[in-house]
């Protein structure tokens, strides 16, 4: 049975530096619930709060109803995957897989049983005999996984575990591992620095800055609501204009749309290259620079008042740069900021 993993109002003082700064968050049983943010931001130190290899300076961590801030790593039962895949090279792929076990005392039957379940539901049966140094990236990940899980862990934590490998191979094991951890029944706190990353594998998302959580939500919350312009930036690309809202309609000086909700006064409004459509609009424009990307074409064009918005257009209907075109916005996929 999986179980919830709470922090609350933890933090981490390492001398001079507030690494996590007052944070509470919860992770549902079975949820794969990801840690995102810039370089520096706390993520690490975070996870390796829930791990048992820092001490909180204040606050606690829960599994379940247990408060487990001062049970030590290897009493917590937690599953670790890292970057560095850090697996035993003088052991085979199998003994890897079996070592936790081994450590517990399990069975050999029970533990070769085990290891063979987790290899092929990972898809590296056949990879059993095999020294870990002789497989590719990609094959070292999923061992990494399958040793994770061995021990039934109470609660996975992966930092960082795609770092290394080549963008395709990335994409494919996103899906597949993202599935996987859907189907399985374990909590699991997913570091990464890449927002497109945790979208694709995690259930919901902590935005994390400079040590706090600005927003939690699911990939569609954070990415459509963005509750602050940090989160805005962060987690896709993001124009942000500044208007004026009053009567219904947002005034952005050189143009003026209808206003999606009642908002009053000067605003920041968040929109997604995708809310804008070239044609018939309301925006004047001229394309800057355009980059062809295959199934898309991202082009950065001017606004008269000197702000830029970045677009996204199909191949066929892309302007060229230089082109003066004519944007119409989408309110209604729009996300208003009161702040300015
Ligand atoms: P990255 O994506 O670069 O790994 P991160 O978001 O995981 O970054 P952390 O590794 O948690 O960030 O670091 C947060 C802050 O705490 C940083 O300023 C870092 O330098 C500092 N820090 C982390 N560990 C220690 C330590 N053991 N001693 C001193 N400072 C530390």
């Amino acid at each position: 049975m999986a179980e919830r993993v709470q922090l609350d109002d933890v933090t981490k003082v390492f001398g001079e530096t507030t690494a996590v700064d007052d944070v509470s968050l919860t992770v549902e049983p079975g949820e794969t619930l990801g840690l995102v943010g810039p370089s520096g931001c706390g993520k690490t130190t975070t996870l390796r709060t829930v791990a048992g290899f820092e001490t909180p300076t204040r606050g606690a961590v829960r599994f379940g109803e247990e408060d487990i801030t001062h049970v030590p790593p290897e009493r917590r039962s937690v599953g670790l995957v890292f970057q560095s895949y850090a697996l035993f090279d003088n052991m085979t792929v199998r003994e890897n897989v079996e070592f936790g076990l081994k450590m517990r005392d399990v069975p050999a039957d029970e533990r070769a049983e085990r290891a063979t379940e987790l290899l092929e539901m990972l898809d590296i049966g056949e990879l059993a005999g095999r020294d870990p140094t002789t497989l590719s990236g990609g094959q070292q990940q999923r061992v990494g996984l399958a040793r994770a899980l061995a021990i039934e862990p109470r609660v996975l934590l992966l930092d960082e575990p795609m770092t290394g490998l080549d963008a395709k191979l990335k994409t494919r094991l996103q899906e597949e591992i993202g599935a996987l951890l859907d189907d399985l029944d374990v909590t699991a706190l997913y570091v990464t620095h890449d927002q497109s990353e945790a979208m694709v594998m995690c259930d919901r998302i902590a935005v994390m800055n400079d040590g706090q959580v600005e927003q939690v939500g699911t990939p569609a919350e954070v990415y459509e609501r963005p509750e602050n312009a940090f989160v805005a930036d962060f987690v896709g690309t993001s124009n942000r204009l500044t208007a004026t809202a009053g009567n219904g309609r947002l005034n952005f000086g050189h143009a003026t749309t209808p206003a999606p909700n009642g908002d009053e006064g000067e605003v920041t409004v968040v929109a997604r290259p995708e809310a804008f459509e070239v044609g018939d609009g309301s925006f004047e424009a001229t394309v800057r620079e355009r980059f062809y990307l295959g199934e898309h074409v991202r082009a950065v064009a001017d606004l008269p008042d000197g702000e830029s918005v970045t677009l996204r257009v199909d191949p066929s209907e892309a302007p060229a740069t230089g082109d003066r075109v004519s944007l119409a916005l989408d309110t209604d996929r729009v996300h208003v900021l009161s702040e300015p």
